[in-house]
């Protein structure tokens, strides 16, 4: 990570912390250990790793983490000593004491009164800062707190030793406007810097960490993907990238991996990201409309912020074709690509795309072009292509399960039949099993969504395919059969690397689709 002397604001990442206080979500220390790995190479400033008081395995995972990232290392504690005790073993950089200090939750949480909350965290900030260890003292439900109590607080910690006072909207009650007062006011009263962490309820996270900061905070606090209690903690992802493009405030961090850290966070916590979710979701740089599209690919900043780029975050721009891509949008995508259907070869097209876009199967750039070069009879041998014609899988508590695939790879005929550890991966050697080795094809990722619920739900199913030159190619496919769904991403992805194969790798910025080379 290079050091930008220019940092003007610092992430405090709290995934591992606030994020893990996401209902049915708990992170294992070598899961802990992974995230925090991929939030030192954003080159998040403070990672806040857990709960140390949550006992001995927290300690550890908290102490592993710390010798393991260079960010400092914070551990959040109740204003109890027991708390703070923890933290302390734990062997954090910084400790954040937190205490509730708006009427409702010092009544019904805390069951204390305002100058009980007053000493005990002034005696909070007071052993953390004996101990050797950097404070920061956060007013729990600021922004439900009183004005006047909230700078009192804020004050008293202060004048204990608190380095930072971190800002609250534990609620998600905040606005715009009242959080960035709320910062205005507490940076006034007090000497040291203030940090701001917001919750997203009403959807205003992001914007509510952008108001704290544009009235003087200079720490935001956020999870990767949102993570996070209820609806969730302000984005990293989207907190960083509004700083840095909307208001030229760079946090220091190396965004051309943050769409790689949400991933991994996606997969280890088992928190799906939203297809629309901005900045990281698969659909954040995606066009289908044919006339979108095609003005995409003469100048991106067409129909995208322009100001932020899937190259800046790490993300990829996609061309999609589907029901909303008209017989002009299509005839257009394919003229671009050197390919001039006639009249009626185009109604083929355009049928036989809807006709797939109609079955819920998301098209690629990738796919139009076979289609149309399958309609046009314009295959050349060299492009080879498998096409499925009959899959059949058995599988049992008492057998290996074992798959028989027949499809036609170049027009010619073949068969294999194929056991694996379960009907997928049978499936998946048949497939294999039909390259004959001419390209090794490995299995990067693979991923399964259920679109629906019940044991009847459509599955989407995404396979990304990597060959021995490290090409790989994407693709998915929606279907009530795991299997089949499985199946049929995986020979588009393959279809997709054998066709590109040979191709010049780097194309013109705009015209990147899905099976690039990576
Ligand atoms: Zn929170």
């Amino acid at each position: 990570m290079e050091q930008q002397p220019e940092v003007e604001v610092k992430v405090f990442d709290t995934t591992l912390r606030d994020g893990e206080q996401m209902p049915q979500l708990a992170f294992s220390v070598q899961e802990k250990l992974a995230i925090a790995a991929k939030l030192d190479e954003l080159g998040v400033q403070v990672i806040e790793a857990g709960f140390p008081a949550n006992g001995q395995s927290e300690v550890e995972a908290i102490r592993q983490v710390g010798r393991e990232v260079s960010a400092q290392v914070c551990g959040i504690a109740r204003v109890v000593p027991a708390d703070i005790t923890a933290a302390i073993e734990a062997g954090v950089d910084m400790v954040d004491v937190f205490c509730s200090t708006s009427p409702i939750q010092m009544e019904q949480s805390m069951r204390k009164g305002p100058d009980q909350v007053l000493a005990a965290s002034v005696d909070a900030v007071k052993m953390v800062k004996d101990a050797g260890l950097e404070c920061m003292f956060t007013p729990m439900d600021s922004t439900r707190t009183e004005d006047d109590f909230l700078v009192e607080v804020c004050g008293r910690t202060v004048e204990a030793g608190a380095d930072i006072i971190g800002l609250t909207d534990t609620v998600g009650v905040g606005t715009p406007a009242s959080v960035g007062e709320m910062v205005a006011r507490v940076v006034a009263a007090v000497s040291c810097p203030v940090s701001i962490h917001c919750h997203d309820d009403f959807g205003l996270a992001t914007a509510n960490t952008v108001a704290g900061v544009l009235a003087g905070a200079t720490m935001v606090q956020v999870c990767v993907n949102g993570l996070g209690e209820r609806a969730g903690n302000a984005s990293l992802e989207e907190v960083v990238m509004a700083l840095k493009c909307l208001y030229g405030i760079d946090c220091g961090l190396d965004t051309s991996r943050l769409y790689e850290a949400s991933r991994v966070v996606e997969r280890i916590s088992g928190v799906a990201v939203p297809r629309n979710k901005p900045v990281v979701g698969s659909n954040a740089f995606t066009h289908e409309s044919g006339i979108h599209s095609a003005a995409v690919m003469r100048k991106s900043s067409t129909f995208e912020p322009g100001l932020m780029t899937p190259e800046m975050v790490g993300h990829r721009r996609r061309l999609v074709v589907g029901k909303h891509t008209g017989r002009h949008g299509i005839a257009q995508a394919l003229t671009e690509a050197g390919l001039h259907p006639s009249g009626e070869e185009l109604d083929q097209i355009v049928a036989r795309v809807h006709q797939v876009a109609d079955a819920g199967k998301r098209l690629m750039a990738m796919d139009l072009f076979a289609i149309a070069e399958t309609v046009m009879q314009k295959v050349p041998a060299a492009k080879r292509t498998i096409v499925l014609d009959q899959l059949v899988v058995s599988t049992g508590d008492k057998m290996a399960p074992t798959a028989s695939l027949q499809a036609f790879v170049d027009g010619e005929k073949r068969v294999e039949a194929t056991v694996g550890v379960g009907p997928v991966d049978a499936a998946f050697r048949a497939v294999k099993s039909m390259l004959d080795g001419k390209l090794k094809v490995e299995i990067a990722e693979y991923h399964v969504d259920s679109i629906t619920g019940g044991s009847n739900a459509t599955v989407r199913v995404a396979v990304t395919v990597e060959d021995a030159s490290g090409r790989r190619a994407y693709a998915d496919a929606a279907h009530v059969d795991i299997v089949m769904a499985s199946v049929d991403a995986l020979i588009t992805a393959i279809n997709h690397l054998m066709r590109t194969n040979g191709q010049a790798e780097s194309q013109p910025e705009g015209s990147r689709h899905d099976a690039d080379a990576a």
